[in-house]
């Protein structure tokens, strides 16, 4: 018990914490110790947007449509290289392709990766329509974790994804995926991503329960939809009162899974502060952990997870990467053209040490835009 305690005092989060509630730090202390926590945790795996193009639309979506035109693609054979580096100098393990549309430079990337570093852990996200586009490649390459998005039934996912025959067509790629590299081993875990919306609130639970018992997926991530800069349309935005009850739903309901790990993630600080406040019920089952507060309860065979991922300390955990090489905090996606306070740094310039690549990275000036959300919280 007493180890227990003595992990979360230490934990990023619980120090992030009390950053958050000691009003008396000055600014200068403030950044001081929140560097020291990014510091003493640095990230644990890297997420590399290849693609500044994507062929859908989803009204979900947080990209602008000319995202491409602000946001240079670096070639296979630069990130090749910077996947090199980042192996060797930032002993990056895990890297996490996609979270863009598919193309052709993310198969050339992952088949770089497998080929090279049998050490490495690699994960995919991507959707029916990119899979179909490249299935005869994608089936043969070794995935450890391939997240799949979908947002709904047929009604809901093709309203959402804004394109008819969006759900028959993750059906079918899902049977293929099942049949062919889950059963072959060249990928070892299927996951599920949902965007909670005003769309999709009433599909995702049963959506989830279709894919487990026809296809025996057994990991379901839902993250409520960000608004960021106008982007997407404010009204998909669940109040916060809905997705308290959604999570309650969530949570009476995953023990009709079979053998399923089921998580909710919450990236927005005024949500997870809003629980405190007004429901109780889960933010006090909430410990801190790492650089997040997790409550986990099982039923069964079955685990179901909320998470609450802390803004400010986020990239602990996530490492960015934008199309040119850009290391920059999450959603900033929204603007298109990423502003300069929201860059850290580059993975193109990754001379000296590991130490003293991330010590660049915690005294850029775009670490002030996480000191800014520890002082907004702060009041
Ligand atoms: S949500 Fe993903 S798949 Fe849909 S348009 Fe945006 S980047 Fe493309």
């Amino acid at each position: 018990m007493e180890k227990i305690r003595e992990k979360e005092r230490g934990s990023a989060a619980r120090q992030w914490m009390e950053l958050v509630e000691d009003v008396s730090l000055s600014d200068e202390e403030l950044k001081r110790r929140l560097q020291d926590i990014h510091r003493g945790n640095l990230p644990s795996f890297a997420e590399i947007v290849v693609n500044p193009g994507c062929m859908n639309q989803c009204k979900h979506c947080i990209y602008p449509e000319d995202y491409a035109c602000h946001n240079k693609a670096l070639s296979v054979e630069t990130w090749c290289r910077i996947i090199d580096d980042m192996y060797t100098r930032l002993e990056f393990r895990h890297f996490i392709f996609g979270g863009r549309g598919m193309n052709q430079d993310i198969i050339e990337v992952v088949k770089y990766v497998n080929s090279k570093y049998s050490d490495v852990k690699v994960g995919m996200i991507a959707e029916a329509f990119g899979l179909e586009m490249y299935w005869d490649e994608i089936k043969g390459l070794k995935i450890d974790h391939l997240d799949i998005s979908v947002d709904g039934l047929k009604k809901g996912h093709d309203l959402q994804r804004n394109r008819e025959g969006a759900f028959d067509l993750t059906v079918k790629m899902m049977k293929k995926i099942m049949e062919g590299p889950m059963k072959n081993r060249n990928f070892k875990k299927v996951a599920i991503l949902s965007t909670l919306t005003s769309l999709n609130r009433s599909e995702i639970l049963p959506m989830f329960k279709f894919f487990n018992s026809e296809f025996k997926v057994r990991n379901f991530f839902i993250a409520p939809v960000t608004v960021i800069n106008n982007r997407p349309d404010a009204s998909l935005k669940l109040s916060k009162r809905q997705v308290a009850q959604f999570i309650r739903e969530a949570k009476d309901f995953f023990g009709e899974l079979n053998d399923a790990y089921m998580a909710f993630n919450i990236y927005e600080d005024d949500l997870g502060f809003w629980f405190r406040d007004n429901a109780k019920d889960l933010y006090e089952k909430l410990k801190a952990d790492e650089d997040y507060f997790e409550f986990k309860e099982e039923r069964g065979n079955n685990e179901f997870h909320l998470f609450w991922y802390p803004a400010a300390i986020n990239s602990c955990r996530e490492f960015i990467m934008n199309t040119n090489g850009d290391v920059f905090t999450g959603y900033v996606q929204a603007y298109g053209k990423i502003p300069e306070a929201n860059i850290f740094g580059n993975v193109m310039r990754m001379e000296g040490t590991k130490e003293e690549f991330f010590e660049r990275i915690v005294e850029a000036p775009a670490f002030d835009f996480f000191v800014g959300q520890v002082k907004d919280l702060q009041g």
